[in-house]
Protein backbone atom coordinates (compact mmCIF):
# COMPACT_ATOMS: atom_id res chain seq x y z
CA UNK A 1 0.00 0.00 0.00
CA UNK A 2 1.34 3.36 -0.82
CA UNK A 3 0.40 6.42 0.90
CA UNK A 4 -1.04 5.20 4.25
CA UNK A 5 1.39 3.79 6.35
CA UNK A 6 2.04 0.25 6.61
CA UNK A 7 -0.29 -2.58 6.11
CA UNK A 8 -0.01 -3.49 9.27
CA UNK A 9 -1.73 -1.72 12.53
CA UNK A 10 -3.51 -2.00 15.26
CA UNK A 11 -7.02 -0.28 16.13
CA UNK A 12 -6.85 1.73 19.69
CA UNK A 13 -9.87 3.09 21.46
CA UNK A 14 -10.51 7.36 21.70
CA UNK A 15 -11.90 9.94 24.16
CA UNK A 16 -13.66 12.76 22.87
CA UNK A 17 -11.05 14.91 21.88
CA UNK A 18 -12.40 18.29 23.89
CA UNK A 19 -13.59 17.07 27.46
CA UNK A 20 -11.64 13.41 27.38
CA UNK A 21 -14.53 11.63 27.83
CA UNK A 22 -16.00 8.63 26.41
CA UNK A 23 -19.27 9.15 24.71
CA UNK A 24 -22.11 6.38 24.54
CA UNK A 25 -23.59 7.66 21.60
CA UNK A 26 -22.74 6.26 18.29
CA UNK A 27 -23.07 8.92 15.71
CA UNK A 28 -22.10 6.56 12.35
CA UNK A 29 -20.50 2.79 12.42
CA UNK A 30 -16.83 2.11 11.00
CA UNK A 31 -16.73 1.50 6.88
CA UNK A 32 -12.93 0.82 6.51
CA UNK A 33 -11.04 -1.27 4.31
CA UNK A 34 -7.29 -0.32 4.42
CA UNK A 35 -7.29 -2.75 0.65
CA UNK A 36 -8.92 0.59 -0.74
CA UNK A 37 -6.62 3.30 0.08
CA UNK A 38 -4.68 4.29 -2.41
CA UNK A 39 -1.70 7.59 -2.34
CA UNK A 40 -4.36 10.16 -1.78
CA UNK A 41 -6.40 8.80 1.10
CA UNK A 42 -4.48 11.31 3.20
CA UNK A 43 -4.51 14.29 0.73
CA UNK A 44 -6.33 17.06 0.73
CA UNK A 45 -9.50 18.08 -1.87
CA UNK A 46 -9.02 14.24 -2.96
CA UNK A 47 -11.71 12.29 -4.37
CA UNK A 48 -13.93 11.00 -1.49
CA UNK A 49 -13.59 7.27 -0.38
CA UNK A 50 -16.41 7.64 1.54
CA UNK A 51 -14.18 5.67 4.20
CA UNK A 52 -14.57 6.51 8.16
CA UNK A 53 -13.35 4.82 11.28
CA UNK A 54 -16.08 4.56 14.26
CA UNK A 55 -17.56 8.34 14.84
CA UNK A 56 -19.20 8.77 18.40
CA UNK A 57 -20.79 12.01 19.26
CA UNK A 58 -19.98 13.49 22.48
CA UNK A 59 -23.07 15.41 23.49
CA UNK A 60 -21.35 17.73 26.11
CA UNK A 61 -19.02 19.07 23.59
CA UNK A 62 -21.56 18.59 20.24
CA UNK A 63 -17.93 16.95 19.06
CA UNK A 64 -18.50 13.93 16.01
CA UNK A 65 -15.27 12.00 16.89
CA UNK A 66 -13.27 8.75 16.13
CA UNK A 67 -13.66 6.56 19.02
CA UNK A 68 -11.53 3.57 17.26
CA UNK A 69 -8.04 4.58 14.82
CA UNK A 70 -4.75 3.19 14.01
CA UNK A 71 -1.91 3.77 16.20
CA UNK A 72 -0.31 7.52 15.26
CA UNK A 73 2.75 6.14 13.68
CA UNK A 74 0.35 5.10 10.61
CA UNK A 75 -1.42 8.13 10.07
CA UNK A 76 1.92 10.42 10.21
CA UNK A 77 2.86 7.74 7.91
CA UNK A 78 0.20 8.55 5.60
CA UNK A 79 0.22 12.29 5.86
CA UNK A 80 4.20 12.44 4.66
CA UNK A 81 3.07 10.39 1.62
CA UNK A 82 0.10 11.92 0.69
CA UNK A 83 -0.09 12.85 -2.58
CA UNK A 84 -1.15 16.29 -4.17
CA UNK A 85 -3.27 17.65 -7.56
CA UNK A 86 -4.84 20.26 -5.93
CA UNK A 87 -3.22 23.39 -6.72
CA UNK A 88 -6.01 25.26 -8.35
CA UNK A 89 -8.34 24.85 -5.71
CA UNK A 90 -6.00 25.26 -2.91
CA UNK A 91 -5.84 29.10 -4.03
CA UNK A 92 -9.09 29.68 -4.43
CA UNK A 93 -9.36 28.05 -0.88
CA UNK A 94 -6.82 30.93 0.29
CA UNK A 95 -8.80 33.28 -1.54
CA UNK A 96 -11.91 32.46 0.12
CA UNK A 97 -9.92 32.38 3.70
CA UNK A 98 -8.36 35.37 3.31
CA UNK A 99 -11.67 37.49 2.28
CA UNK A 100 -13.08 35.66 5.74
CA UNK A 101 -10.19 36.87 7.60
CA UNK A 102 -9.88 40.78 6.15
CA UNK A 103 -13.25 41.16 7.19
CA UNK A 104 -12.51 40.01 11.05
CA UNK A 105 -8.94 41.19 11.71
CA UNK A 106 -8.69 44.50 14.47
CA UNK A 107 -7.53 47.16 12.00
CA UNK A 108 -5.18 48.02 14.34
CA UNK A 109 -3.17 44.65 14.74
CA UNK A 110 0.43 44.63 14.59
CA UNK A 111 0.83 42.58 11.42
CA UNK A 112 4.47 41.72 12.07
CA UNK A 113 4.49 37.54 12.02
CA UNK A 114 2.05 35.15 11.14
CA UNK A 115 2.16 31.36 11.16
CA UNK A 116 0.06 28.50 8.90
CA UNK A 117 -0.67 25.24 10.33
CA UNK A 118 -0.73 22.24 7.74
CA UNK A 119 0.15 25.36 5.08
CA UNK A 120 -0.25 22.67 1.87
CA UNK A 121 1.66 23.89 -0.91
CA UNK A 122 1.60 27.83 0.87
CA UNK A 123 -1.13 29.47 -1.61
CA UNK A 124 -2.39 31.67 2.03
CA UNK A 125 1.29 32.33 2.73
CA UNK A 126 0.98 34.20 -0.38
CA UNK A 127 -2.25 36.05 0.83
CA UNK A 128 -0.57 36.56 4.11
CA UNK A 129 1.93 38.64 2.61
CA UNK A 130 -0.45 40.32 0.12
CA UNK A 131 -2.59 41.43 3.76
CA UNK A 132 0.70 42.77 5.05
CA UNK A 133 2.56 40.29 7.05
CA UNK A 134 6.40 40.75 6.93
CA UNK A 135 7.61 37.53 7.96
CA UNK A 136 5.36 34.34 7.37
CA UNK A 137 6.00 31.08 7.94
CA UNK A 138 4.26 27.78 7.26
CA UNK A 139 4.06 24.02 8.60
CA UNK A 140 3.25 21.17 6.64
CA UNK A 141 3.78 17.58 6.80
CA UNK A 142 3.34 16.57 3.81
CA UNK A 143 6.27 16.29 1.22
CA UNK A 144 4.30 16.57 -1.86
CA UNK A 145 2.51 19.71 -2.04
CA UNK A 146 5.53 21.54 -0.82
CA UNK A 147 7.87 20.24 -3.56
CA UNK A 148 4.75 22.09 -5.88
CA UNK A 149 4.85 25.35 -3.99
CA UNK A 150 6.76 28.07 -5.78
CA UNK A 151 9.83 29.01 -4.87
CA UNK A 152 9.86 32.26 -3.27
CA UNK A 153 7.36 30.58 -0.77
CA UNK A 154 8.46 27.02 -0.35
CA UNK A 155 11.64 28.69 1.30
CA UNK A 156 8.91 30.11 4.26
CA UNK A 157 7.82 26.19 4.76
CA UNK A 158 9.12 23.32 7.33
CA UNK A 159 7.93 19.72 6.30
CA UNK A 160 7.10 18.46 9.45
CA UNK A 161 4.53 18.19 12.01
CA UNK A 162 2.73 21.00 14.34
CA UNK A 163 4.97 20.68 17.60
CA UNK A 164 8.31 19.01 16.15
CA UNK A 165 9.77 22.92 16.16
CA UNK A 166 9.43 24.70 19.60
CA UNK A 167 8.71 28.12 18.35
CA UNK A 168 9.60 31.10 21.14
CA UNK A 169 6.67 32.08 23.40
CA UNK A 170 4.66 35.19 21.99
CA UNK A 171 6.37 35.37 18.83
CA UNK A 172 3.64 35.66 15.86
CA UNK A 173 0.39 38.11 15.50
CA UNK A 174 -1.34 35.76 13.77
CA UNK A 175 -1.91 31.96 13.79
CA UNK A 176 -4.15 30.08 10.74
CA UNK A 177 -5.47 26.71 10.87
CA UNK A 178 -6.93 25.50 7.43
CA UNK A 179 -9.13 22.15 7.52
CA UNK A 180 -6.46 20.75 9.43
CA UNK A 181 -8.55 20.75 13.32
CA UNK A 182 -10.44 17.73 12.05
CA UNK A 183 -7.04 16.08 10.94
CA UNK A 184 -4.62 16.26 14.37
CA UNK A 185 -4.48 13.91 17.34
CA UNK A 186 -5.18 16.69 19.50
CA UNK A 187 -6.97 19.66 18.17
CA UNK A 188 -7.14 21.24 22.18
CA UNK A 189 -3.46 21.04 22.37
CA UNK A 190 -3.03 22.33 18.40
CA UNK A 191 -4.81 25.43 20.26
CA UNK A 192 -3.58 25.70 23.20
CA UNK A 193 0.10 25.90 21.47
CA UNK A 194 -1.53 28.41 19.62
CA UNK A 195 -2.28 30.51 21.68
CA UNK A 196 1.36 29.88 23.53
CA UNK A 197 2.63 31.49 20.53
CA UNK A 198 0.55 34.92 20.25
CA UNK A 199 1.76 37.97 21.46
CA UNK A 200 -1.40 38.93 23.71
CA UNK A 201 -3.90 40.36 21.37
CA UNK A 202 -3.09 37.76 18.88
CA UNK A 203 -5.19 36.45 16.50
CA UNK A 204 -6.07 32.79 15.88
CA UNK A 205 -8.33 32.36 12.61
CA UNK A 206 -8.96 28.34 11.44
CA UNK A 207 -11.72 26.88 9.18
CA UNK A 208 -13.73 23.60 9.59
CA UNK A 209 -16.10 21.44 8.47
CA UNK A 210 -19.71 22.07 10.30
CA UNK A 211 -21.52 18.59 10.76
CA UNK A 212 -24.48 20.31 11.52
CA UNK A 213 -24.47 22.21 8.26
CA UNK A 214 -27.52 21.62 5.80
CA UNK A 215 -25.10 19.92 3.20
CA UNK A 216 -24.21 17.55 5.82
CA UNK A 217 -28.04 17.13 7.45
CA UNK A 218 -28.47 16.47 3.55
CA UNK A 219 -25.95 14.37 2.61
CA UNK A 220 -25.80 12.20 5.91
CA UNK A 221 -23.08 9.01 5.75
CA UNK A 222 -22.77 9.89 2.27
CA UNK A 223 -20.94 13.57 2.94
CA UNK A 224 -17.81 13.87 1.78
CA UNK A 225 -17.15 14.70 5.60
CA UNK A 226 -16.72 11.51 6.55
CA UNK A 227 -13.34 10.18 6.06
CA UNK A 228 -10.88 8.57 7.76
CA UNK A 229 -8.47 11.55 7.85
CA UNK A 230 -11.14 13.09 10.00
CA UNK A 231 -10.86 12.21 13.23
CA UNK A 232 -12.68 14.92 14.91
CA UNK A 233 -15.74 17.03 13.11
CA UNK A 234 -16.71 20.20 14.69
CA UNK A 235 -20.39 22.38 15.15
CA UNK A 236 -20.77 26.25 16.00
CA UNK A 237 -21.12 24.97 19.81
CA UNK A 238 -17.80 22.88 19.75
CA UNK A 239 -15.71 25.24 17.80
CA UNK A 240 -16.96 27.56 20.60
CA UNK A 241 -15.78 25.61 23.32
CA UNK A 242 -12.56 24.85 21.58
CA UNK A 243 -11.78 28.45 21.64
CA UNK A 244 -12.59 28.86 25.04
CA UNK A 245 -10.67 25.87 26.33
CA UNK A 246 -7.30 26.87 24.69
CA UNK A 247 -7.55 30.38 26.09
CA UNK A 248 -9.13 32.63 23.19
CA UNK A 249 -11.71 35.50 23.84
CA UNK A 250 -14.38 37.47 21.50
CA UNK A 251 -15.06 34.88 19.29
CA UNK A 252 -16.31 34.70 16.02
CA UNK A 253 -17.79 31.76 14.34
CA UNK A 254 -18.77 32.27 10.61
CA UNK A 255 -20.45 30.55 7.49
CA UNK A 256 -17.33 30.06 4.87
CA UNK A 257 -18.75 31.14 1.47
CA UNK A 258 -16.14 28.89 -1.14
CA UNK A 259 -16.12 29.26 -4.40
CA UNK A 260 -14.66 26.55 -6.71
CA UNK A 261 -14.92 25.12 -10.38
CA UNK A 262 -18.02 22.86 -10.89
CA UNK A 263 -15.64 19.85 -10.93
CA UNK A 264 -14.57 20.44 -7.86
CA UNK A 265 -18.55 20.37 -6.72
CA UNK A 266 -18.79 17.21 -8.90
CA UNK A 267 -15.89 15.92 -7.26
CA UNK A 268 -17.13 16.04 -3.74
CA UNK A 269 -20.79 15.36 -4.83
CA UNK A 270 -21.88 11.30 -3.84
CA UNK A 271 -22.15 9.69 -6.76
CA UNK A 272 -21.12 6.06 -8.19
CA UNK A 273 -17.61 6.09 -8.81
CA UNK A 274 -17.77 5.34 -12.44
CA UNK A 275 -20.64 8.11 -12.99
CA UNK A 276 -18.43 10.30 -11.30
CA UNK A 277 -15.14 9.50 -13.10
CA UNK A 278 -16.95 9.90 -16.51
CA UNK A 279 -18.40 13.50 -15.79
CA UNK A 280 -15.28 14.76 -14.77
CA UNK A 281 -13.28 13.80 -17.55
CA UNK A 282 -15.89 15.09 -19.72
CA UNK A 283 -15.99 18.30 -17.36
CA UNK A 284 -12.54 18.75 -17.42
CA UNK A 285 -12.29 18.68 -21.46
CA UNK A 286 -14.77 21.47 -21.48
CA UNK A 287 -14.90 24.65 -20.37
CA UNK A 288 -18.15 24.46 -18.47
CA UNK A 289 -16.21 22.11 -16.12
CA UNK A 290 -14.15 25.73 -15.37
CA UNK A 291 -17.44 27.88 -14.35
CA UNK A 292 -16.96 29.31 -11.11
CA UNK A 293 -19.56 28.54 -8.10
CA UNK A 294 -19.55 30.07 -5.24
CA UNK A 295 -21.90 28.96 -2.45
CA UNK A 296 -21.92 28.22 1.74
CA UNK A 297 -21.61 24.24 1.70
CA UNK A 298 -20.86 24.10 4.95
CA UNK A 299 -17.86 25.42 5.98
CA UNK A 300 -17.25 27.79 9.64
CA UNK A 301 -14.05 30.22 10.27
CA UNK A 302 -13.96 31.11 13.90
CA UNK A 303 -11.78 33.87 14.89
CA UNK A 304 -10.06 34.35 18.35
CA UNK A 305 -8.39 37.01 20.14
CA UNK A 306 -5.61 35.34 22.87
CA UNK A 307 -6.74 36.30 26.21
ZN1 LIG B 1 -16.49 15.99 24.82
Amino acid sequence: MTGAGSDSFTMRERACPLCGQRSQTQWLEQKFDPAQLDGFAFASRKLPELMRFPLALCRECDLVYASQVPDLDWIRAGYRDAGFDAARESSLAAEAYARQLARGLPATMRRDSALDIGCGDGAFLRCLREMGFTEVTGIEPSEEPIRQAPPDIRNCIRNEFFGATRFPDASFDLVTCFQTLEHTESPLELCIEACRLLRPGGVLFVADHDFRALPARVLGAFSPIYDIEHLQLFSRRSLARLFDLAGFGDVQILPLRNSYPLTYWVKLFPLPRLIKMSMLSKLERSSIGQWRLSARMGNLTALGIRR
